[in-house]
């Protein structure tokens, strides 16, 4: 008896398994569609220098519409689209549309895309950039590229390589994420990075965990003493914004300030000076 209920129980188990495999087959094919369609859309959510409130970059955020099933979230679909080998074509669409879109803002704003570790792993990502700035006329220097921490940067020659060369573009480069992948310090010594993205897991224990803020301290002390700017990420609260505003953290992304916005929006953000309205 006790054989059939495990037999029974891997059955059940490799029934879900199969399961699973089929709707990520079903969803992998509707998304390939969607990209090749330009279905996708991609969200605007400012980034303030959190002494004044004033908006100084968008963080550009990738969205899917399914048909039947509705909005699905990157966190979903972006690791779908990497192992189905759509994350090339999924990351030149965001990164044209978000060049394309700041290139309509002021100057001195800012844009920062996120990329997929396989996106740094073509040979031909840097002439990808070179194509977007120059086709969409944005100056690179209003580009920063946002990369976690997946592969150890210390083992990759070729990504740093890349990573220099973007660099001497004039593109910025950001940690995205920082804290929680596995090798935060080696990264920052294994590349200058121009800023810090402070993961919200950290942020949102602002006032309840010493240990949380702990590593807060200790990250914004860090990006500081290695001359990179720290961006603080998921500030839902004042209460988190003065706390982080206090430890020398320079700038801030989250609810408090605004969700990621439709590009419409966004221009209109910056072009009616909405970011008084952000101010504290
Ligand atoms: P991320 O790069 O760390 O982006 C920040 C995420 O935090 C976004 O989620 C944003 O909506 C969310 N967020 C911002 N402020 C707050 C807040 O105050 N509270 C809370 N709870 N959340 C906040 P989103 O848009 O769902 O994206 C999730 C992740 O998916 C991103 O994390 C990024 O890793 C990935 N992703 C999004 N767009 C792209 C893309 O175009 N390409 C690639 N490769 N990955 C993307
Ligand atoms: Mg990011
Ligand atoms: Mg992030
Ligand atoms: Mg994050």
């Amino acid at each position: 008896r006790a054989k059939s209920e495990g037999h029974g129980r891997y059955r059940l188990f490799s029934d879900r398994m199969a399961e699973g495999i089929r709707a990520e087959r079903l969803l992998e094919r509707d998304l390939a569609e969607a990209i090749e369609k330009q279905q996708l859309d991609v969200h605007f959510q400012p980034i303030v220098d959190l002494a004044s409130g004033r908006i100084l970059s968008f963080e550009a955020l990738v969205r899917w519409t399914h048909p039947v099933r509705g909005p699905v979230a990157p966190s979903e679909f972006v690791p779908i689209a990497e192992r189905a080998g759509l994350v090339a074509d999924l990351g030149d669409f965001v990164l044209r549309r978000a060049c394309r879109e700041a290139a309509g803002w002021p100057a001195a704003i800012g844009v920062s895309v996120n990329l997929s570790p396989s996106q740094l792993a073509r040979p031909d990502f840097v002439l990808t950039v070179v194509r977007a700035v120059h086709e969409t006329g944005l100056s690179p220097a209003r580009l920063d590229l946002e990369i976690t921490e997946t592969v150890p940067l210390s083992e990759n020659s070729a990504m740093r390589a890349m990573l220099e060369q973007l660099r001497s573009l004039g593109v910025s480069i950001s940690l995205d994420d920082f804290g929680v992948g596995y090798s935060s310090l080696s990264y920052l010594r294994s590349f200058p990075f121009d800023r810090i993205k402070i993961d919200m897991s950290f942020v949102r224990d602002i006032g309840r965990r010493a240990d949380a803020e702990a590593i807060l301290k200790a990250a914004i002390g860090l990006g500081g003493a290695l001359k990179m700017r720290t961006t603080a990420e998921g500030v839902e609260t004042e209460a988190q914004r003065d706390w982080l505003l206090g430890q020398g953290c320079d700038e801030g992304q989250g609810y408090l300030f605004s969700r990621p916005v439709p590009a419409a929006d966004a221009a209109r953000l910056v072009a009616t000076g909405a970011h008084s309205s952000l101010r504290a």
